[in-house]
């Protein structure tokens, strides 16, 4: 039995590389960058006004002209069009190119227009107002986005705005959930009062959509040699089985066993932890890592939130054991077995915007329900059974939380 630190450490030591692909921009969301993205010009490309208004001659302003012959209207998009002398200006939109005969731009409110001419009401007018000037934002080949970001909307828009429409992610790995269990039937199976229906395998898969990874479905019946078959297969055409089920102490529970004749190396067996102690991790000869969570809806969800996402984000530059979220305890809770407990709770922010912690009492690691009303395991230290109210500690969130 390793503590839960000696799993972490064990896991994340197994980091990966899978290689690289090209995706397009539209499909990368979740994914993880693996090359810089740099502009492919100025941003902005033009100096480029911020209001609509008029464009004039700053050096007309400062000797006393205030009103001036509109001579062009130029709207977002257009080439920009010259004034040929200081009493002229242009009309202008939001988001258009100033002419380079021009260099501060007024605002309607600031202005009067009668047949054609725009007077000045205003005397508070600064050379070079209101112009995002070409390159201020950033320079033609800076770099924009570093490789190892996790793609989120803000990194589609920029890759949108500097023509990258293709993005070098990182490959993610190939993965199969493998759950067992001869009382386990489909969803859409009718089961006997004696089955129950698989919801480990969907509850895994859609976890997984979220980091983009879409991982296989297999359910195999408590059968040694089936099992261990199966996992051959599996370990040639996967990088990593999610296993679930069969790794405990019962009579039937062979994965154990089956992936050992298979060649995969137990790196551990057993977490001093609640939920998911029976958790076993492995790997073969080939680097094909075997998480086997313990079948427990609520230890298998555990498992996979507390070791497995952290594992697929050693590929990012995103350290999240390092950016924990933590929460204040709103309670006092005692747990008294030597284990580190995953106790799950709700989360919700008090007045001073603090993510608070309310324990959510289910029945168990079978419990699955209960899931619906909390929002997070709270992980609380292994060394202690006393937890007081205004203590902090560290949550694992499995829903959005903020
Ligand atoms: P096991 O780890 O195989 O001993 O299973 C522990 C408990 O989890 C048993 O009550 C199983 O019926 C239940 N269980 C195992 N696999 C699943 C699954 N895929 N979906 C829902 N419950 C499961
Ligand atoms: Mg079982």
């Amino acid at each position: 039995m390793v503590s839960v630190s000696e799993a972490e450490k064990i896991i994340l030591s197994e980091k990966r590389d899978y290689g690289t692909e090209l995706v397009p921009f539209e499909q990368a969301m979740h994914r993880v960058l693996a090359k810089d993205i740099a502009t492919d010009r100025d941003l902005p490309p033009c100096n480029r006004v911020t209001m609509d208004g008029i464009a004039i001659r700053y050096a007309a302003f400062e000797r006393g002209t205030r009103s001036f012959k509109i001579t062009a209207t130029i709207a977002a998009g257009m080439a920009p069009t010259d004034i040929s002398n200081d009493e002229e200006c242009v009309a202008i939109m939001t988001g258009s190119a100033l002419p380079s005969s021009t260099d501060t731009m007024i605002r309607y409110e600031d202005v009067a227009i009668t047949n054609n001419i725009a007077t000045i009401l205003t005397d508070a007018v600064k050379k070079g107002q209101n112009i995002h000037l070409k390159g201020k934002d950033k320079k033609q080949n800076d770099i924009v986005v570093k490789a190892g970001n996790i793609i989120d909307p803000a990194l589609i828009s920029m890759a949108a705005s500097v023509g990258c429409t293709m993005l070098d992610v990182k490959k993610l790995p190939r993965v199969i959930i493998i759950t067992t269990g001869d009382e386990l039937v489909m969803p859409d199976q009718a089961p006997t009062p004696y089955q129950i229906r698989s919801s480990n395998s969907f509850t895994l898969k859609a976890t997984l959509q979220q980091y983009a990874v879409e991982a296989d479905l297999l359910h195999l019946p408590d059968d040694l040699d089936l099992t261990r078959n199966k996992i051959k297969d599996c370990l040639q055409q996967y990088d990593v089985l999610l296993m679930c089920g069969g790794v405990s102490m019962g009579k039937f529970d062979y994965v154990p066993q089956a992936l050992e004749d298979a060649g995969v190396t137990r790196l551990f067996h057993k977490v001093q932890q609640r939920p998911g102690k029976p958790f076993w991790f492995g790997k073969n000869e080939q680097g094909v890592l075997v998480f086997a969570f313990p079948g427990n809806p609520v230890s298998a969800f555990l498992c996979l939130h507390r070791y497995f996402i952290p594992w697929l984000f050693l590929e990012s530059k995103v350290d999240c054991l390092k950016s924990k979220v933590y929460a204040v305890l709103d309670t006092d809770v005692t747990f008294n077995a030597p284990m580190q407990y995953f106790m799950q709770v709700k989360v919700p922010l008090n007045e001073l915007g603090q993510l608070t912690a309310t324990p959510i009492e289910g029945n168990g690691s079978g419990d699955f329900a209960n899931l619906l009303d909390s929002d997070a395991f709270m992980e609380l230290p292994m060394e202690q059974n006393e937890f007081k109210k205004g203590e902090v500690y560290p949550v694992w969130p499995f829903k959005k939380i903020i």
